[in-house]
């Protein structure tokens, strides 16, 4: 008798960013005449840089040749990639990791949902809340459960870290002891940032413990606090208890093009001594054709000297709209964090209302489109997150009509 895994009839309604197009298509079906702006969903509006284009052309030009034409890619990566990513994002910041702890993909959101499938079924896994919507849901696919709480809307053998205000959104390590705990630093949806005392922290908890931490470092290129790691294994002990994840999608703009990597070192290992990054290189090599070479080519060129400078600028052009908005709002009166090291801005939603409340007042008489942050878990209640990844003009007035609201 057929039947599906019974997992993945657990998953709960992420219908969260579905019910935002569905409101937004209403509002603007009613009312054709308004503009709306969208400040919504995390995606880069700058198109790709002079220099990556220009590797994209010479790669696809390489494959119309046959001395140059490649095919299958080796499923870990190309060394030119390996090698590039080690120097700039590892030595170049005192990190010892090799290029054969890299391990390049088809992007971040692949990896951080992967990640889970080499640990056993039975471990506890530990989430920060208001979370990125992936890792617990990749959990729930493979089976970390137990029972969901309605009233707490939480499952059972899952520990929630609270990251509100009270804590200024840096999770407070847990009484139960995790295996996996998933750390997302510059954050997703909260805005914030881990400096590095506080990341140390969680590493010597997770050597002490026998925990791994998944570090997502998508936003790392944001960073301009010089007191926040851009990589974990800046936090010594890292290697043992760390795994990385990185994209080229939020410095580089590679959404649609896709490119990212996972790092696993050789020393990190399981209680019985079994290395991860052997099992890692497994899975990959087994469900992972490699990334394309063309896009491992775009990659190689946001390392050069002219690619670095150029999405200097693009990060510049976004921090600009985060300190419009983080301006914008304080000066109207609105309490809001983020948007120092990160492209998001997480405010307080006015007069109580709840997030979708707030969501449905700021559609309906602004005509501006943000996410309610009680979509990203229980503690994001009462929270709105707002993107700086629209163009300057879009941004300066959403601001102006939050603040006439
Ligand atoms: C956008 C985002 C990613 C996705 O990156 P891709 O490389 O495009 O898959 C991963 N993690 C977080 C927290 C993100 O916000």
């Amino acid at each position: 008798m057929l039947k599906v895994n019974p997992d993945y009839l657990k998953l709960r309604g992420s219908y969260l960013f579905s019910t935002v197009a569905r409101k937004v298509a209403a509002s603007q079906a009613a009312h054709p005449d308004r503009q709306i702006i969208r400040l919504g969903i995390g995606d880069v509006t700058l198109p790709l840089t002079p220099t990556v284009v220009a590797a994209i052309h010479k790669a696809g030009d390489e494959m119309a040749h046959a001395e140059t034409f490649r095919g299958y890619a080796p499923d870990l990566g190309y060394g030119f990639l390996r090698e590039a990513a080690a120097a700039h994002d590892f030595k170049a910041r005192g990190c010892d990791i090799a290029a054969d702890e890299i391990f390049i993909s088809d992007g971040a959101k692949s990896d951080s949902g992967n990640i889970q499938e080499i640990f056993s079924r039975d471990c506890r896994i530990a989430v920060c809340d208001p979370v990125y919507p992936v890792y617990l849901d990749s959990n729930v696919m493979g089976g970390r459960t137990g029972d969901f709480d309605e009233a707490k809307q939480q499952w059972s053998r899952v520990i929630y870290l609270p990251c509100t205000a009270a804590n200024a959104f840096s999770p407070e390590l847990p009484s139960e002891v995790p295996d996996l705990i998933y750390i997302c630093s510059p954050n997703n949806p909260t805005g914030t940032a881990m400096k590095k005392e506080r990341l140390q922290e969680w590493v010597d908890y997770a050597n002490a413990h026998g925990s791994v931490i998944i570090f997502d470092a998508a936003y790392e290129a944001y960073i301009s606090d010089p007191e926040v790691p851009h990589s974990i294994y800046e936090c010594s002990g890292a290697r043992t208890c760390a795994i990385e994840i990185r994209s080229f999608s939020k410095n580089a703009g590679f959404t649609g093009l896709r490119l990212g990597y996972t790092v696993v070192p050789k020393d990190l290992k399981d209680a019985d001594g079994t290395a991860l990054r052997d099992l890692w290189a497994r899975r990959h090599g087994t469900k992972f054709n490699g990334a394309p070479y063309i896009q491992q080519r775009a990659g190689e060129a946001v390392y050069s000297e002219a690619g670095q400078t150029e999405i200097r600028g693009l990060v510049s052009y976004y921090m600009e709209n985060a300190r419009t908005i983080r301006e914008g709002l304080a000066a109207a009166g609105y309490t809001a964090f983020g948007g120092i090291d990160s492209p998001y801005i997480w405010m307080q939603t006015p007069d109580g209302l709840s997030s979708w409340e707030f969501f449905d007042r700021l559609l309906e008489e602004a005509s501006v489109v943000g996410t309610p942050g009680s979509g990203f878990g229980p503690s994001g209640e009462g929270y709105f997150r707002l993107t700086a990844f629209g163009t300057h003009e879009n941004t300066k007035a959403a601001v102006e009509r939050l603040q006439r609201l």
